[in-house]
């Protein structure tokens, strides 16, 4: 979090102030809701460990960042039916049942929260009469369908047939038209949840009306992956570094050897098309100066530094070294704005973390506006203690970088205009 500052303080209320990117759905707060039936996608897609008796909750954030829509729509005396995709299942696999979630979630409201016997059929018609006023059915694993993924019109008629009122928080899975999130929102009213809303607002100011300079840094596994938010951001940010494994493929495009190192062969074409396009471009693209190396790619495996970014034969770059962390510091620290995603190396390995961790901390301590997307990069964040300290983090992997793209997320457009 950034400290307070003439034209921003610490604090929702102020945040909520700030220039922000438009958003043209209708919002929840809006809806219909009183004695409604109401259908709300949420993205309970939450990792999952063993625990004593079946399966449990392995990080609950994305249920809490459901919260404050599923409570406005109870205290409106809405009966809430809820639904979420979980993993990927084949079929209905009960090792992905929704039944660790619902416990989860009933603990968080202090209120039952039962779990439907399907996702939809008569047993779940009959279960969706019976709710009262304030009452909340968790529908199963919206994937046991295979209606789901192909967007069914039969599936998205079923669905439809329990509720009044659709509600899309799910920002995650909004970059999918699936039959939850885009094919019943075609056959009921549809109206933007408060976490997506915000997700959009906050993610679009970064795309279309960041203070500058804009600095972009991006990392992960594969430049295929990113290949989309990075012509984008050539174009539009001040600055973009690179890192994590993507970097090899930049490296290969540039003739340099990356030994053992993790190159995705597809990346090398992309990368050296983005150099190509970098130099005719105000923007400036970075790459890491120096690599931390390991034999293989294990926690415990013999490491060194490297004061350049040649990779020798039998040595795999795993973590960017500390004169890159150095400069990309420096320039996250100067931003008017700063966007995250992807860690810097193999951040999971502690000897190989510090690349991660630098770049973390420069982004919490960064007093421009930070925000961050990206399943491991939030992962990392939470690891290194640092996720209240960033301005947005981001519950959407794929969906924020689609719409950092300039992408259209078919779970968005599917609802109604204000
Ligand atoms: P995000 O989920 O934040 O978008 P990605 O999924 O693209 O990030 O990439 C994260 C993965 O990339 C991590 O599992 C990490 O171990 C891996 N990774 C990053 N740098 C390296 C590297 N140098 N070598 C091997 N794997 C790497
Ligand atoms: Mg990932």
């Amino acid at each position: 979090m950034s400290p307070p500052s003439p034209e921003r303080g610490a604090g929702d209320v102020e945040l909520s102030e700030r220039k922000r990117g438009s958003f043209t759905k209708a919002s929840v707060r809006e809806a219909p809701l009183d004695d409604a039936r109401v259908l709300a996608r949420v993205d309970f897609n939450v990792p999952l460990t063993d625990a004593d008796h079946g399966r449990a909750v392995g990080d609950d954030t994305r249920i809490r960042a459901a919260l404050p829509t599923i409570e406005l729509v109870r205290e409106r005396g809405a009966r809430t039916i809820l639904v979420s995709h979980l993993g990927r299942p084949k079929g209905h696999d009960l090792a992905l049942s929704m039944s660790p979630v619902a416990d989860r979630l009933g603990e968080l409201l202090g209120a039952a929260v039962r779990v439907a016997p399907a996702v939809v059929g008569p047993e779940v018609e009959a279960a969706a009469a019976e709710l009262a006023a304030g009452d909340l059915l968790l529908l199963e694993n919206s994937r046991f369908e295979p209606g789901e993924t192909a967007n069914d019109p039969r599936l998205a008629a079923a669905l439809a047939g329990l509720a009044d009122v659709y509600v899309n928080d799910a920002f995650g899975a909004a970059h999918r038209a699936h039959a939850t999130t885009e094919g019943v929102a075609r056959l009921l009213p549809g109206y933007a949840g408060l976490l997506l809303e915000r997700e959009v607002r906050e993610l679009t100011a970064v795309r279309d009306d960041p203070r500058r300079p804009l600095c972009v840094i991006l990392g992960g596994a594969k430049v295929s992956d990113k290949i989309g938010v990075i012509e984008r951001f050539l174009e539009t940010a001040d600055q973009v570094l690179i890192g994590g494994a993507m970097c090899f493929s930049f490296f290969r495009a540039l003739g340099i050897p990356t030994g053992d190192s993790l190159v995705e062969e597809q990346g090398i074409g992309l990368a050296a098309e983005v150099l190509e396009r970098a130099k005719g471009s105000d923007c400036r693209l970075m790459l890491p100066v120096d690599l931390v190396l390991g034999e293989r790619f294990d926690a415990a495996a013999e490491r060194r530094q490297v004061d350049d970014p040649e990779v020798p034969d039998g040595w795999m770059g795993l973590d960017v070294g500390p004169r890159t962390v150095t400069a990309y510091s420096e320039l996250i620290a100067a931003a008017g704005t700063v966007f995250w995603n992807g860690p810097m190396g193999a951040f999971e390995l502690e000897p190989f973390a510090a690349g991660t961790r630098g770049v973390a901390e420069a982004v919490a301590a960064a007093p421009g506006f930070t925000v961050v997307g990206g399943g491991d990069s939030a992962a990392a964040l939470a690891a290194f203690g640092l996720d209240r300290e960033v301005d947005w983090l981001s519950t959407g992997g794929g969906a924020s970088l689609e719409l950092m793209e300039g992408k259209q997320l078919p779970g968005v457009e599917a609802l109604r205009d204000r």
